[in-house]
Order: structure tokens, then sequence, then C-alpha cells
């Protein structure tokens, strides 16, 4: 059984299937990631291969199917906003990204709108790498993959927070710190990091801005997470 329903989506990828259908893979506005056969799209003529251009965000009309709801069949796209980006660095990380998402089954409508966001935005300010680890941390934060930010690590102790280890789960008290041979961080850094563990809300992503031992630090615990979660290995995020 299908049913017939519109959605706003990001083509994140399309291949053949067979001489006249591809199956595209979108990230819907709702959060959900759906397979849609796209039939005719092999055809040089097709509507659908005008409209469906990668990493664009498109009206989706399709069929779904009521079974198996993360599949169906689409009925119509039309192309809504292609993706800016000017930059290699940019084309690099957005890559990045699409290997990613392609990983999961579902994701929020939160990360849905701060991707479109951050990648149709004209404003160049908005790409940078911080705002793009901050996308990091929230994916993080969706699937609750989060090192302790709150209290020691080891000792659950709130006082003399001292260091940071994502190798020992996180905040590390000063005696635990010690115990494990972990240095000391100054107290600026600390309450910055701190601070990732309590970011919900988006704030304005032109002024997003990490400084660079913190980028380290996110990128060892999305580093770190991809591995575990996901398996992917994590080589790339070292080129951004
Ligand atoms: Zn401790």
């Amino acid at each position: 059984m299908m049913q017939e329903l519109f959605n706003q989506a990001i083509v994140l990828n399309i291949k053949p299937v067979d001489e006249n259908a591809a199956l595209g893979r979108f990230l819907l506005d709702d959060g959900r990631i759906i397979f849609l056969k796209i039939p005719g799209y092999q055809n040089p003529q097709s509507k659908h291969r005008l409209s469906l251009q990668l990493n664009s965000i498109v009206e989706l009309e399709y069929f779904q199917n009521v079974n198996f709801p993360n599949s169906g069949k689409l009925k119509r796209a039309t192309l809504e906003k292609q993706l800016v980006f000017t930059l290699d660095r940019q084309t690099h990380i957005i890559f990045l990204l699409h290997d990613l998402l392609r990983n999961y089954k579902k994701l929020s409508p939160e990360i849905y709108q701060f991707y479109v966001l951050l990648f149709t935005n004209n404003n160049e300010n908005i790409l940078t790498l911080s705002s793009i680890l901050f996308l990091f941390l929230k994916l993080i934060q969706f699937e609750n993959f989060f090192p302790n930010f709150n209290a020691c690590a080891n000792c659950q102790t709130n006082k003399n927070i001292d260091s940071f280890s994502l190798d020992h789960g996180g905040l590390l008290c000063v005696k635990c710190a010690k115990k494990f041979q972990i240095k000391s961080l100054q107290v600026p850094l600390l309450k910055k990091i701190i601070m990732l563990g309590k970011i919900t809300n988006y704030p304005d992503l032109s002024k997003v801005y990490f400084l660079p031992r913190e980028e380290i630090i996110i990128k060892e615990i999305f580093g770190n997470y991809l591995e575990i979660t996901l398996g992917i290995n994590t080589n790339q995020l070292k080129n951004i």
C-alpha cells in the first residue's frame, strides 16, 4: 500500500538501478531519511534529472510505502534552491557531511533546518569550520553520544574540575587527572569546554567561533563518535 505525501528535502544521493529508473536518497524536512525510486531518471530528457540536483533543496511529491515507511516512489520533484558554495574547502566539507548523513536512518528536523541554513546562505561567513563543528556537536547531541561535560567522568564530583580527556570519558577533577597523568587545562579553556556541552540552541551562526584548542576537542569527540557508532574512518576530519 502506498500513501501520497509532500516534503521538502535535500538530495543526498542518486544511483541508477536499471536502464530506466534510479534510486534517490533524501533527507526530509521532518528529519527522516527516505529512499525513493525515480522512474524514468535514466532518460536524458527526464524532468527529474533537472530538478534533482545533488545537494539541492527540492519539494517532493511521492508515494510512501506504508509497510516500509523509509521507501517509496517519486511522483514529482520541484527544484527549490541550489546549494551555494564556492570554496574548495567548502566542497570538501560538504562531501564529508554527505558521507556522514548517508549513515543515518533518521535525523531531527532541527538538523535539517541547520543544514539548510548553513548551505543555502550567501553569507560566506556562515559556512566556516566553526559552524560545521557546531553542526557536528548537534549531531552528537542528537545521538546522545556525549562525553561528560558536567562532572568528573571518573568520580562524578563537580568540584575542582581540572582537565578534559576523551579517553577517560570527559571532564576530570584534579585528583583523577593526576591519577591518569592528564595535564591540567587553564581555567578559561576549561570554561569554554564546559560550555560546549551546554550548546542547545542556534546562536547567530556568523558569530560561532571556536578556538583552535576547542576545534581539536570537537574533532576528537566527533571522530571518536564516528568510529564507535558508525565505523567511519576519520582521516577525512583531519583535512578540514
Ligand atoms: Zn574525579
